[in-house]
């Protein structure tokens, strides 16, 4: 349904005939809104013409929060119109069918030449567009140069994919460091050791004021995306209320430069701490505007560096900060590639075998092949992948559309996430997957609900994060052991415990904390699999020395925990 103002604005951008015959035609995936690297940077505006397809099949797929849909489609309208001004023009369709049917048509109906994209982040926009490939599309593949690191800088790290292969991060991202130089001298880390991680983890009490982070009240382009979701993805999970995120370039590098400066000189050592009354703390909220391309995380591991080596933020916030982009960020997407979005890994739904991803060098051109094979005819490409290494399979309950649990960790990061469509890295980690993993709730469940209810979520970066790092389903291909804990560490890192109706430092017994009795049963359910595991050495010590009795009551607690949250009804997607 095209949109009456922004449809007016952008429809005198339209190419003319003369145009689609002499101009460079560039397919801009949704969330590669940039004009500062690839294919938008080597031939001047009036050279160039651009494709952008507001897909509703895409945006269906999922019941993806609104505010994704509103911070995507508005910086997708809104990066029409800044190419526009520059003179670029501008092919803006709607469709009802997927990006690659939409585009196929298109291609045909304008009589546009192949195609120019960079080789597509998502498993399932690449997926798409091979298979309108197959059926006419015709496009000219170029190397992703928004990612701060190649194919080959992963390969060169572990080798080829392997079934079994254990990788650790550690490993990439002392690699990164090396061949950026970014905080190097002479070839050694700045301050002596890579990770100043063990500095980074102190609970948060008001020891310095947290600053107020910009906002950015919609204007009317926004304003009209917002009354579009509300009347076509209104039954999607979230709220569309407060909206204020970028939709700008210039919003976007605002967002940036205030996270820079106010929030990045004080991230390192409050990065784990949990607040009820302030969310963000000290963390940047940047993946969502960097997972659309609109700000690239060399500049800001560029800018981090040049602002510690100015002695503006200090060397342990810097290297966490750079840690996560350099490191866990493309570590991530390069194993999500390599793993087929973990469709590799023993356990999951069984595929075709295919190719792994090949470089394709910087030096080649955009008649290089892609190197993505369509699945086999037999398996079903979009299935997701399955893995569960800890055998979990419970569904995952209410307390995560938002239904009261009475556990007031879970109640107000899942209030926020139905807010915001976003809560800190530690929340994701050792609130809502924790319980997850506690509980045995399936890992598929747990991914896909993270999916569609983050603003930053992408199958590269979700179900890596989710089935990897954060339920250990691939059986420690990404994490060395499960991220699991009992109340005591909640409490110790958050302000959440004292004022919920359970007592975090009591296992049994009435207002008992379900997380402590979960945990130890978590451990005795999985000691098959993990007790042999060096890091798992200390608890299952202490679970040993537990009396039988004990055992009996804390199997009773936790029974009592899951019987509790799977009591209520969860809403229908
Ligand atoms: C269960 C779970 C699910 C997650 N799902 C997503 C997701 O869908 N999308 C997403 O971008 N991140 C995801 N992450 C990683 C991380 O939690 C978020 O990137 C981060 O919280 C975003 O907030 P921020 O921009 O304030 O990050 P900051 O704390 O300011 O960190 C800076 C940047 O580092 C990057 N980063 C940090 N950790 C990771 C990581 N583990 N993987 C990839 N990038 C990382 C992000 O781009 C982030 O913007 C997930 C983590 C967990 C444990
Ligand atoms: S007491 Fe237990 S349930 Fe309550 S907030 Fe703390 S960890 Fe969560």
């Amino acid at each position: 349904m095209p949109q009456p103002a922004f449809a007016r604005l952008i429809e005198p951008h339209r190419p003319s005939a003369a145009d689609i015959l002499e101009r460079r035609w560039i397919y801009i995936p949704y969330d590669r809104y940039t004009d500062r690297t690839g294919p938008l940077t080597e031939q001047t505006a009036g050279q160039t013409g651009i494709v952008i397809v507001e897909s509703t099949a895409k945006a269906l797929r999922r019941p993806y929060h609104k505010k994704k849909l509103i911070v995507l489609i508005s910086n997708m309208r809104h990066f029409a119109l800044e190419q526009a001004a520059r003179g670029v023009k501008v092919l803006y369709h709607f469709s009802p069918e997927s990006h690659g049917q939409a585009l196929r048509k298109l291609q045909a109906e304008q009589k546009l030449p192949p195609l120019t994209v960079m080789v597509p982040a998502e498993r399932e926009l690449r997926l798409d567009l091979a298979s309108a490939e197959a059926a006419g599309l015709q496009l000219r593949y170029v190397p992703d140069t928004t990612w701060a690191s190649t194919t080959r800088d992963f390969l060169d790290t572990y080798g080829a994919y392997k079934t079994g292969k254990s990788y650790v991060m550690d490993r990439f991202y002392r690699r990164m460091r090396q061949n950026s130089g970014v905080l190097m001298a002479n070839a050694k880390p700045i301050g002596g050791q890579f990770s100043f991680d063990a500095e980074n983890r102190n609970p948060y009490k008001g020891q310095i004021p947290i600053p107020d982070p910009p906002s950015f009240p919609p204007d009317a382009i926004t304003e009209e995306v917002i009354a579009l979701v509300e009347a076509t993805y209104g039954h999607h999970f979230g709220t569309s209320a407060n909206f204020a995120l970028p939709c700008t370039q210039a919003d976007c590098d605002r967002m940036w430069k205030f996270a820079l400066e106010h929030l990045l000189p004080t991230f390192g050592p409050y990065e784990d701490a949990m607040r009820d009354d302030h969310a963000q703390l000290f963390h940047s909220k940047t993946s969502v505007i960097l997972n659309l391309g609109r700000i690239l995380a060399i500049d800001l591991i560029h800018d981090v560096e040049a602002a510690a080596q100015a002695g503006q933020i200090p060397l342990a916030s810097a290297e966490g900060f750079i840690r996560q982009l350099l490191g866990w960020r493309e570590f991530m997407r390069h194993l999500h590639e390599q793993t087929d979005g973990y469709r590799l890994l023993a356990g999951s739904i069984p595929q075709e075998p295919r190719k792994v991803v090949q470089e394709v060098s910087p030096n080649q051109t955009e008649q290089a092949a892609h190197a993505y094979d369509l699945p086999g005819a037999n398996a079903d490409p979009y299935a997701g992948a399955t893995p569960s290494a800890l055998g979990a399979s419970l569904p995952l309950p209410a307390v995560y559309w938002g239904v009261k649990s009475g556990l007031y960790c879970m109640d107000t990061v899942v209030a926020e996430v139905v807010d915001e469509g976003w809560s800190h890295h530690i929340t994701r980690l050792m609130v809502l997957s924790n319980l997850a993993n506690l509980c045995g709730f399936s890992p598929r469940e747990l991914t896909d609900w993270f999916w569609f209810a983050y603003v930053d979520a992408y199958d590269w970066v979700v179900e890596t994060n989710v089935l990897g790092m954060a339920t250990y389903a691939d059986g420690g291909l990404t994490a060395t052991k499960p991220y699991v804990s009992g109340a005591a560490y909640i409490n110790r890192m958050s302000n959440f415990c004292g004022k919920c109706q359970y007592d975090p430092k009591k296992a049994l017994g009435p207002g008992s904390c379900p997380f402590t009795s979960l945990y130890w049963t978590f451990l005795e359910r999985n000691e098959a699999v993990l007790s042999g595991n060096f890091r798992m050495q200390m608890p299952y010590n202490t679970l040993r020395k537990k009396k039988p009795d004990e055992l009996v009551q804390l199997r009773a607690r936790a029974e009592e925990a899951i019987a509790h949250l799977q009591s209520f009804p969860r809403p229908e997607y």
